[in-house]
């Protein structure tokens, strides 16, 4: 799939909103490409973090919305560790998540925004990941109830997921947290 950038599209410049939202300022990116180098997903996606960083320097709008690297970002910070100005593709892949959101764009088939909103529920809820949980909204979600059940009693046998959720957490700051965010419409502060 080609992402275009068109005239008409680009009076709602998305830097701007991402800068707004994550604090990040894409502009300093000068196209080095360590951070496309090193991305775990770069294979299978038809940006790589420098494009579509990128695409939103020249002025990509809502267009840009449809990448695939929004959804396919597995959040490693690889490209975080490796960029020499220290741009956090992790906040600005959660900015364009939340802009998608936002704006009712279309989401790419598959199951990652489930996966998403089921992990960031469970966070919600228990203040910490809670791998059960989130297995089990995803199954639900998914209706893949009996997939990779096989695995389940030597995960647990090697105790890699707790039966319990975390007592240490503070439920009611994250839930804070969550809140405010929301009112924020996605921004952080
Ligand atoms: S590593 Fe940093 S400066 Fe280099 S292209 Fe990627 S985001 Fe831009
Ligand atoms: S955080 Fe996302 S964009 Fe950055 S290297 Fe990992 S998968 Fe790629």
């Amino acid at each position: 799939m080609t992402i275009r950038i068109t005239k008409g599209q680009t009076g709602k410049n998305l830097l701007n909103q991402i800068r707004e939202i994550s604090g990040i300022d894409l502009a300093v990116c000068y196209q080095c490409k360590k951070c496309s180098c090193g991305c775990t997903v770069s294979a299978h996606v038809q940006s790589p973090p420098s494009e579509l960083i990128r695409r939103l320097q020249l002025g990509a709008g809502d267009e840009l919305l449809t990448s695939d690297l929004i959804w396919t970002c597995v959040s490693c910070e690889t490209c975080f560790a490796r960029c020499p100005m220290g741009i956090d593709m992790v906040s600005v892949m959660d900015a364009l998540r939340a802009l998608v959101i936002q704006k009712k764009a279309v989401i790419p088939e598959g199951n990652v925004p489930l996966f998403n909103n089921a992990f960031l529920k469970t966070v919600e809820i228990f203040g910490r990941t809670y791998d059960l949980a989130l297995m089990t909204a995803y199954k639900i979600g998914t209706s893949s109830y009996m997939r990779d059940t096989d695995k389940l009693p030597i995960i647990m046998q090697k105790k890699k997921i707790a039966l319990l959720p975390s007592l240490g957490a503070n439920r009611k700051r994250v839930r804070r947290i969550f809140r405010k965010t929301r009112q924020n419409k996605g921004r952080l502060s």
